[in-house]
This record gives structure tokens, sequence and C-alpha cells, in this order.
């Protein structure tokens, strides 16, 4: 009986006049971000599903590894390493990244965290994080655009009136947030505003050990988060990289974490990589904020909430 309830609601969620209309939007989304990337000249390289190799993140997850011929692969998080090691050779790369994230119950109460998701991942050799931020502020209005036309009579359906932000962006530093409101700061102002925001200048122990140390102070990164207004929260995160040897060794250490987990990729450091910069934006994440739902979930046909049985 229980089985055939979960059964019901399933079956009741797939055929839902909102996941079919998101659907729809999230693949026009996927339509336009490809197209966008491509006219920037990026090439898009296949994704990587497993691997040694894989983002550390910067909260716990449980952490599937699948034992293979006694080497031990995970699941992709993210593909920050694949990406940095890619743009050795193409110089500009975007991918969208399947990751797996199995995050712990409590996240399903923010609505915007699923176990699965796809981030549109992206990377530019000797890119600026001020370059990379320019040409998302170029997408995320040209896609708005794009989709309150293409999806004009479905958006009004869901009643979204989606609004296309000015440009530049405005930029916040971290700690300035923090200082006013607290820290609960991205939710705060994420709930005051009405466009999206930079939060930049990330202090080191927010983050991984990939994003870059600035050269004026050590302990704050060359990175950055867009945030969505309306309450939804973060978008997007990305940087400039760390690419020297030593640096991404002594970033290791700094963060309690040891050589050995990330051996591939200090592998390639020997061999030199050059600096790069890049972001990943989660689909299902934009595809909630231009649908304007509360829950991440209605994006998706079979979506992976965390903490609940899944098909
Ligand atoms: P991160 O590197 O953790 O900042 O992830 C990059 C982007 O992927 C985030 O900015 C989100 O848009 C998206 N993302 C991260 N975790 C999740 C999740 N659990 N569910 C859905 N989207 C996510
Ligand atoms: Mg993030």
């Amino acid at each position: 009986m229980e089985v055939e309830k979960v059964l019901d609601a399933k079956m009741d969620h797939v055929k839902s006049e909102k996941v079919i209309s998101a659907v729809k939007i999230g693949s026009d989304i996927r339509y336009y971000l490809s197209g966008f990337m491509r006219k920037q000249g990026y090439v898009e390289v296949p994704p990587v599903i497993i691997s040694p190799l894989t983002d550390p993140l910067n909260h716990p997850v449980f952490d599937p590894v699948i034992d293979y011929y006694g080497e031990k692969y995970s699941l992709t998080k993210s593909m920050i390493f694949h990406k940095q090691i890619m743009v050795q050779s193409f110089g500009s790369i975007f991918t969208f990244s399947p990751n797996i994230r199995m995050e712990e119950a409590e996240r399903s109460s923010t609505g915007r965290h699923l176990s699965e998701f796809t981030q549109l991942d992206v990377e530019k050799r000797g890119a600026s994080r001020d370059e990379i931020m320019s040409m998302v502020e170029e997408m995320i209005t040209g896609l708005f655009d794009y989709i309150k036309h293409e999806d004009t009579e479905l958006l009004s359906r869901l009643g979204r009136d989606l609004h296309i932000p000015g440009k530049p962006f405005e930029r916040i530093k971290y700690l300035d947030a923090e200082r006013q409101y607290g820290k609960n700061f991205e939710s705060i102002l994420s709930k005051k505003k009405t466009e999206p925001f930079w939060i930049i200048d990330i202090p080191l122990h927010q983050r991984e050990f990939y994003d870059r140390e600035s050269d004026i102070d050590s302990e704050i990164l060359v990175d950055m988060d867009l945030v969505y207004p309306e309450g939804f929260g973060e978008a997007i995160s990305g940087g400039e990289r760390e690419y020297k040897l030593e640096k991404i060794k002594e970033r290791i250490h700094k963060k309690g974490q040891t050589e050995d987990q990330f051996r591939w990729f200090i592998e390639f450091a020997k061999r030199g990589l050059e600096p790069s910069a890049g972001f990943g934006i989660g689909i299902e994440r934009l595809t909630r904020y231009v649908c304007g739902f509360k829950r991440i979930e209605d994006t998706h046909p079979f979506p992976k909430v965390p903490g609940e049985f899944s098909l």
C-alpha cells in the first residue's frame, strides 16, 4: 500500500503541468547556453562520470566510492580538476556535467538542493575573474531575454514575470556583506534584492583549495558567487584557479587534506599548468529561478531529493 502511494505520487509528478513546462523551459535553457558558449569560441567537451579525482567540496556529503581493479573511483562531484587540465589543450571549454552529491537530508529544506544535478561547467585558459563575470552577465541577460520570447505562453501559465536585470550586476565583498548582515547574509540579501548580484573576495577557509589566493591578501580568494534575487539563493560559484605546483600543495595542506588524495592532479601540475578561470552554474537551480518555483524538484521528472526515496 505504502509502495502504491509512493508510485502514484511519482506518476503524478512526472505528469504534472509544472514539471512538463519546466522540462521544456530547461531544454530551451540548455539550447541557448550551448549556442552562447559556442559563439564565445568555447569547445564542448564530454563529461566525466567516475574518476579517482573529484571535487573535495567544502561541506559534508555521503561519498559512494566504487572499488574497481584496486583503484577507488568516486562519482563526479564536480569536474573542476578535469576542467583545469582540459583547458591546457583546448583553451576555452564548457560541458554539461552530471554531478552526484549525496547531500544530507536536512538540505532538502532549502528547496535548491538535489543529490543529482547538472552544471554548465566553464573554464578559460588565461582568463581573469573580471572577464568571466562580464561574460556571465551577458549570458544571463541574453538567456532571460531569449526565454521570455521563446516561452512567453508557458511563463504566463506559470504566473512568472521574468525580469531582465541591468548590467553590470552589483558586486559585494563577502566580508562587507557579513559585517553588515551577519553570517546569514546570503539569504538575507537574496530576499532583499530584485536583481542577481555578485559576492566576491570569499575568505580562504570558506572555499576549497583550488580557487586562487589574492596577491594582496592571502586570506582572500580571487573568486565569486552569483546569487539570484527574490530569495532563490546561490546560482554560480567560480573564480581564478591556483596553478603553480608549490601553491597547490600549500593550499592542500592548509585545508588539512593530503597530497595523496589529489595525486593525479599534482602529477599534471608537475608537468605545468597555465592559469585559468571559470565557473559552474546549476541548470536545475537556473530553471527553478526562470520558472519561479518554490522547490527545485519541480524542474525534474525524477528529482533526487536529499534523504528521500527517488526513482
Ligand atoms: P559549487 O561548486 O558547490 O558551488 O556548485 C556549483 C553550482 O552547482 C552551484 O552554484 C549551484 O548552482 C549548483 N549546485 C551545487 N550543489 C547543488 C545541489 N545539491 N543541487 C542542485 N544544484 C547544486
Ligand atoms: Mg558554491
